[in-house]
């Protein structure tokens, strides 16, 4: 997690804070804003300055306001003993993008392991006001993990039970070719009375074997060999038509 420093110009002393309790989140209640722009604001108030010790942008990034060890302004009664966290945005009307999500689930879980607390409230909890909007996504931030982009499911892959190549009509390349019982050099080779009557015709010598330009049917393909009626052929010798 990456906090931006910020140098301010602080109106005034800012005084050290004597316990960390609680985490106590805010909306700007500004659609747009910097955490300059929130400095200038808190001094018209005429504050030191940035009351909020961590502002979160709707980009993600976390900008430093207040030092971390001081006494902030963002939560009248309740700055002695907590750390205030604002969002840009206003959460009344708009919605949350889930990168200031992220950001503020990151920090809020780095501030409870760091002081060891778990206590964090909406402004709202300790104050008369709307603040931090009733679309602030609270529980997302505090109670969940921190996400990670998903990982895109990837595109299962068809894979054939077959060697890949497709089924279909083939044509014999081979002048004269075998034909085998099984997938292989090691099953046998078929002879010519074993042959589909189709088959008979295109082996005019009775050899078993099938002459070039015999049409076949191939109906599955097992380590370069294709099953056809008649039996299995290497794939070697057939070209697809
Ligand atoms: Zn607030």
């Amino acid at each position: 997690m990456n906090i931006i420093e910020k140098t301010y110009k602080w109106n005034g002393k800012l005084s050290n804070r004597k316990s960390t309790n609680r985490i106590i989140l805010h909306h700007a209640e500004s659609k747009s804003c910097t955490a300059d722009d929130i400095h200038s604001w808190h001094l018209e108030n005429g504050w030191a300055g940035i009351g909020y010790h961590f502002f979160v942008r709707k980009d993600g990034s976390i900008y430093r306001g207040r030092p971390e060890g001081v006494v902030g302004s963002h939560a009248k009664g309740s700055n002695s003993d907590s750390i205030g966290i604002c969002f840009e945005g206003s959460y009344m009307t708009e919605t949350m993008n889930q990168t200031q999500i992220n950001a503020g689930r990151e920090l809020v879980t780095y501030l409870k392991n760091k002081y060891g607390i778990s206590k964090v409230q909406k402004h709202k909890d300790v104050c008369s006001t709307n603040c931090p909007g009733t679309n602030f996504p609270f529980n997302e931030i505090v109670n969940g993990t921190v996400a990670t982009a998903p990982t895109p499911t990837p595109t299962p892959v068809a894979k054939p039970a077959t060697s890949g190549k497709a089924t279909g009509t083939y044509e014999v390349t081979a002048s004269d070719l075998s034909v085998r019982t099984g997938p292989g050099t090691n099953y046998r080779r078929k002879r010519h009375d074993e042959l589909t009557a189709d088959g008979k015709k295109h082996d005019k010598d009775k050899d078993g074997c099938l002459e070039r330009g015999t049409r076949v049917t191939v109906y599955e393909w097992k380590n370069g060999w294709a099953r056809t009626p008649s039996g299995w052929l290497s794939g070697d010798y057939l070209r697809k038509v």
